[in-house]
């Protein structure tokens, strides 16, 4: 498949940049050229883009999409003010537990044909909302066609546990059990939730089962969540909106990306993460939809995209490369999120020339054709 006729290709890569009248060929689901002039002997399917863009498919670094019910009355309340507090997600808690695994799969799948909707074609998810050893393996089971799945036990504690009991449990049993289905595990890192030594407790325990360690640092006050991330390792510190100056210099001297997740502000009508001054300092950023029915119940990047520009003082260019090569890096992928020779042929055709667009007319719907691997997918 050749498609040509390109208004503008953003490759994300440092050599090709952002070409302009260019064309794309897919081979066996991979990129296999990109340029402007077009190789003699080029045969097969050709797509005229009309002088449209293509990007590559987003990459959605952060996500919750196992689980059951929806939390529209609790938003509707915090609309009229009452505050955001890491205790509702037991109530999701509650009613994942009671799912089917017939309803929580189809849950999921919906989920994430909703996002491939709107030009992602990389999603991550974590467990979360099982909290038991059973319930936390069935959500990272049943999302098993996903490569990036965290294993997330450490959500918050369940009330049938003290917090001593259940950080035991997570580390030890619950861990065994779900480590074979994950690839990261994940601690959400705030009061209400985890304290720095149990976060480092479990996050260390995680490690010595082979999984690498993301966190949810730094998003309703001030805590370790970053300083942890960045000294154990952490692939990436989620939310990083209330940062200090050293929690921006560990991470700018660190391989820790911070992952933006502004549909969480928006939901919860709280500050936006200062993107500028994590930029400014050098450290890489990720954008992310952070899909949950609690605090940010949308699968749709270019909606971030719009918010990270107009609110959150990111370039359109910073913001589309942070929602597709910077959630690569922040999944410590190397075949997604640019398309240069190689890369997996998953890219997002624009109903616009250029991807400024995406926040340029925010919540129209610019994605006019995926391709994920190569294939037409809508
Ligand atoms: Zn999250």
């Amino acid at each position: 498949m050749l498609i040509d006729n390109i208004g503008t290709l953003v490759t994300n890569d440092p050599e090709l940049g952002t070409l302009h009248d260019a064309a794309i060929l897919f081979e066996d689901g991979k990129v296999a050229w990109v340029g402007t002039k077009i190789p003699q002997g080029t045969s097969g399917k050709r797509l005229d883009a009309g002088g449209r863009a293509v990007i590559p498919g987003f990459v959605d670094s952060h996500g919750h999409l196992v689980f059951a019910g929806d939390r529209a009355e609790e938003f509707a309340a915090r609309m009229e003010g009452r505050p955001y507090t890491a205790g509702g997600i037991k109530t999701t808690v509650a009613a994942t537990r009671a799912a089917s695994t017939e309803a929580l799969r189809a849950n999921f799948d919906r989920l994430v044909a909703e996002a491939l909707r709107s030009g992602t074609t990389t999603v991550e998810t974590k467990s979360g909302y099982g909290l038991t050893v059973l319930d936390e393996r069935r959500s990272l089971e049943l999302a098993h066609p996903l490569q990036d799945r965290t294993f997330l036990g450490a959500h918050v504690v369940p009330p049938e546990h003290t917090a001593d009991d259940y950080v035991h449990l997570v580390k030890g049993e619950m861990l065994d059990a779900c480590a074979p289905h994950a690839r990261w595990i994940d601690v959400f890192c705030e009061d209400g939730a985890f304290d720095g030594e149990q976060t480092r407790a479990i996050l260390t325990a995680g490690i010595a089962k082979g999984l690498t360690p993301r966190v949810h640092a730094n998003q309703l006050a001030h805590g370790p969540g970053v300083q942890i991330a960045v000294e154990l390792g952490a692939a990436s510190a989620d939310h990083c909106t209330h940062t200090t100056d050293a929690d921006v210099d560990a991470l700018a001297n660190s391989d820790t990306v911070a992952t933006l997740l502004p549909g969480a502000e928006f939901s919860t009508r709280a500050q936006y993460p200062d993107a500028r001054r994590l930029i400014d300092a050098g450290v890489t950023v990720a954008l992310a939809a952070d899909c949950n029915p609690g605090s940010s119940y949308t699968t749709n990047i270019p909606f971030c995209i719009a918010i990270a520009v107009r609110e959150m003082r990111m370039t359109p260019d910073e913001a589309v490369r942070a929602a597709t090569l910077g959630g690569a890096q922040a999944l410590r992928r190397t075949d997604i999120g640019h398309l240069a020779p190689g890369a997996r042929a998953d890219a997002v055709v624009l109903e616009a020339p250029s991807h400024i667009h995406l926040a340029y007319r925010p919540g129209v719907p610019l994605v006019r054709s995926v391709f994920k691997d190569g294939r037409y997918m809508g």
